[in-house]
């Protein structure tokens, strides 16, 4: 069975197409400036790289490109469209509805049209990929894999804001976490590298990338995690501010004379890493500033591994313990520094690593020192995978949800 798993934004759309008899990729790609001058193809079927600029006007158009690529006789790896059985979409938002991946029927696009206030910037063109697809491929089913799912299982007392409930019933203003697919999968993923059933593991994922959250997950459930009402919240961020006290935005408002959509602006573009050191939103570059003495770099650096220190501790508290730690993302896959750093003096956890072992970059590794009582685990992500897991089990299943 082949799954198209297909990720719009505004004016990108990301795909990757699996054969689930062995979870291979066997091509992934990316549409890029879609709807804007210099719009480009870029398809990988295996190493090889073929690029195509185009006129791209829309959504549509770019899946028509990416079916093209992947039935072309030369670059293509299907012999047609037919072989295709089902289409995975990455959606950010599920509100309220979805506490898992759902079948795509006319009630799931009303959901998500209900949902588009929540997350204005996101699921208009998760919208546009679905009905494009529709268009183009009316007979295969499409599934809606949300970043909220995962996080639907938190408990009222977790999710709810110190705000008047009405608030919360009108708005439905509430934290609802993203990242879910990511932290799902790494927690999955974590257990079967202990060896252990997930319902009886309390684990800590850290996600940390250029956007960043962490998740505590009790069991296979997310208890808690960092972002809120949307992804602006929690930890510090590559560009975006996280939890800070409110008060700031209308303080700055009044002194800079900002409106609403500055501040917004500020809060998400200007902020973070980037707003502290100054030297950039890339964790690479603040690295490389602070080892040549860039104390604004390093104040970067130590105030990340801070924030994140506390949630492990708070998540840890939210838990009843810990077994295991997980980092992921670019950051978290990747800086050796950064791992060292967050997981110093939290051996009140049984949390010590191996220098030896964290000395690595991109792999799946358990990096815990011999004898440590909570595991730390460096995990790759693959949310494109679980996407298309999640899709092969509904079609295979003939449910409608998971
Ligand atoms: P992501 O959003 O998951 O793609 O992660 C992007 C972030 O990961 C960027 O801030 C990168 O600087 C950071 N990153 C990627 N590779 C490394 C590395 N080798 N060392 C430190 N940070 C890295």
């Amino acid at each position: 069975m082949k799954i198209l798993v297909v990720n719009c934004g505004s004016s990108s759309l990301k795909y990757q197409l699996f054969d689930m008899t062995n979870e291979e990729v066997l091509a992934k790609g990316l549409v890029e400036r879609i709807g804007l001058p210099g719009s480009v193809l870029t398809h990988r079927p295996g190493s090889e790289k073929y690029v195509f600029e185009t006129e791209i006007p829309d959504h549509e158009k770019a899946i028509k490109m990416v079916l093209d690529a992947l039935i072309d006789p030369e670059h293509g790896v299907l012999k047609s469209m037919d072989e295709i059985t089902a289409i995975g979409h990455r959606v950010v938002h599920g509100g309220e509805d979805f506490s898992g991946s759902v079948k795509i029927s006319d009630s799931v696009m009303k959901a998500l049209e209900d949902n588009v206030e929540l997350a204005p910037l996101h699921n208009p063109p998760n919208i546009m990929g679905i009905e494009a697809c529709t268009k183009i491929m009316p007979d295969v089913p499409q599934v809606g894999v949300f970043d909220t799912a995962f996080h639907q299982t938190m408990p009222p007392e977790a999710y709810l804001y110190g705000i008047p409930y009405e608030y919360y019933e009108k708005y439905k203003i509430r934290r609802y976490g993203f990242h879910g697919t990511s932290h799902k999968f790494v927690s999955e993923r974590a257990a079967e590298l202990i060896g252990r059933p997930i319902d009886e593991l309390k684990i800590i994922t850290c996600h940390l990338g250029n956007g960043a959250s962490i998740a505590a997950v009790n069991k296979g459930k997310c208890v808690d995690t960092s972002m809120g009402f949307t992804p602006l919240a929690g930890l510090m961020m590559g560009t975006r501010s996280g939890n800070l006290d409110p008060a700031i935005i209308f303080y700055l408002m009044n002194k800079e004379n900002w409106d609403v959509e500055r501040a917004n602006a500020f809060l998400n573009k200007e902020c973070g890493v980037l707003g502290v050191s100054g030297v950039s939103s890339d964790f690479r570059d603040i690295e490389s500033a602070a080892e040549k003495d860039n104390d604004r770099a390093q104040l970067a650096l130590d105030r990340f591994a801070y924030v994140v220190k506390l949630y492990i501790g708070a998540y840890a508290a939210a838990l009843n313990g810990v077994d295991a730690v997980v980092f992921t993302a670019g950051l978290g896959e990747n800086s050796i520094s950064m791992r060292e750093k967050i997981c110093s003096d939290l051996d009140y956890l049984g949390i010590k690593i191996d220098t030896d072992k964290n000395n690595t970059r991109g792999k799946e590794v358990d990096v815990s020192a011999d004898g440590a009582k909570t595991r730390v685990l460096v995990i790759p992500t693959n949310e494109e995978l679980m996407i298309a897991r999640d899709t092969y089990e509904i079609v295979k299943s003939g449910k409608d949800s998971l």
